[in-house]
């Protein structure tokens, strides 16, 4: 019996390396539904090859135009943000990778987690913005949240050696982006080009720029609070420009396991997919003995800001990280249209924190109340979205 896999966010660069991953396992996973925003023509593409039973766009684009790319489809076409609720929950389905991009994805994988389905997460937003929620939904239906989160795989991974009460600290590596060696002056001042010059990671537009700020790491210290049940004293974070150490785990003997491997997602992917057993990779294996040095530094915190911020985040919880988050995804979309420099953004994301009351033990309408606060907030502060209401949320 093969296991049937939804992807929400088929042809984004996650969607799509777990299509190369389920490709190469074909006789383990079987892929029964995807979904994309607006990359019709990919998706057409993708549903030519995988033969699909479900398709969803989730952008306004109309199903006509998807059809008449591939005529020969006899599936079902649904439309719609609420179309990846549905998707996450289909009878057939085992496994949701929830690839899209942003907060957009929480809604399903909340029900996906609900449901009991094992849910791969490679989209940091879900459990950074609803983390509670998330984590209480899957252990009341005994299902597994994996991560695919390159740091978040290795913690996990590593977390095998011993039991969580043996659990010293976690150490979340990072690559220091393309700013790791620019001053702070000339980081805050950088443009699009700049920051999308990641030096060692092929991702996304979004993800590239959280990076270059280190709010990537910020986000992933929260993900990680939730994800393996840690309060943020016991996650530290250190730069590793070689991307080669994913993570560490230290244990209270004083023991470090770590995680290392050739910087691809398609490892953290196909461990998720096939854990608690491994498989056959596609990744190209580590060659130890080419590698001169492995680097490690702590990173600043008057440059990096936004780590400084997210460790108060994680510690405040509630709703601050879904202010932090959400302010953070309108600045990286302003940033993006070469609207602001990139210093800008972490100065808005501050900016908006300040702004709000915390408010504990939301539901998830509540925390969706204040993700669309946020965003507006920041526009407003961009003076893009000058009429609106500014109540404080
Ligand atoms: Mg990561």
């Amino acid at each position: 019996m093969r296991q049937k896999i939804a992807i929400l966010g088929s042809t984004g660069s996650i969607g799509r390396s777990t299509l190369d991953v389920a490709s190469a396992m074909e006789s383990e996973f079987e892929v029964v539904a995807l979904s994309a925003h607006r990359k019709i023509d990919l998706l057409a593409e993708q549903t030519r090859r995988f033969k699909p039973r479900y398709v969803a766009i989730t952008d306004g684009v109309p199903l006509d135009a998807f059809k008449a790319l591939v005529p020969e489809f006899g599936g079902r076409c649904l439309q719609g943000a609420q179309s990846l609720v549905e998707l996450a929950t289909l009878d057939e389905v085992d496994i949701v990778v929830c690839a899209v991009v942003g907060a957009a994805g929480l809604p399903a994988a909340l029900a996906a987690a609900s449901k009991g389905r094992r849910l791969a997460i490679a989209n940091k937003e879900p459990l950074v913005i609803a983390g509670r929620l998330l984590t209480e939904a899957a252990k009341k239906s005994g299902t597994a949240l994996l991560p695919i989160d390159s740091e978040h795989s290795a913690v996990f991974q590593a977390l095998q050696a011993g039991r969580p009460d043996e659990v010293k600290r976690i150490i979340l590596t990072a690559s220091g982006g393309p700013f790791r060696n620019a001053s702070r002056q000339e980081m805050n001042n950088a443009g699009v080009t700049e920051a999308l010059a990641h030096p060692t990671w092929s991702m996304g537009p979004k993800i590239t720029v959280d990076s270059a700020t280190m709010m990537n790491k910020a986000l992933e210290v929260i993900e990680a609070v939730w994800l393996f049940g840690l309060s943020p004293d016991k996650i530290d974070v250190l730069i590793h420009p070689e991307s080669v150490v994913h993570s560490m785990v230290e244990f209270i003997d004083g023991s470090i396991m770590a995680q290392l491997g050739t910087p691809d997602m398609k490892v953290p992917i196909q461990y998720a997919l096939t854990w608690p057993k491994r498989a056959k990779g596609l990744a190209q294996g580590l060659a130890l003995e080419k590698l001169k040095q492995l680097n490690f530094q702590a990173p600043d915190p008057d440059k990096f800001r936004s780590l400084v911020l997210g460790f108060q985040v994680a510690q405040t919880a509630g709703s601050a990280p879904v202010v932090f988050n959400a302010a953070n995804e309108a600045a990286v979309s302003a940033f993006l249209e070469g609207r602001i420099r990139l210093g800008r953004i972490v100065e808005l994301i501050e900016d908006c924190l300040n702004a709000h009351s915390v408010r504990q033990d939301l539901t998830l309408d509540g925390l969706l109340e204040i993700d669309a606060w946020a965003r507006r907030y920041v526009l407003t502060r961009l003076g893009q979205n000058k009429t609106a209401h500014m109540a404080k949320v």
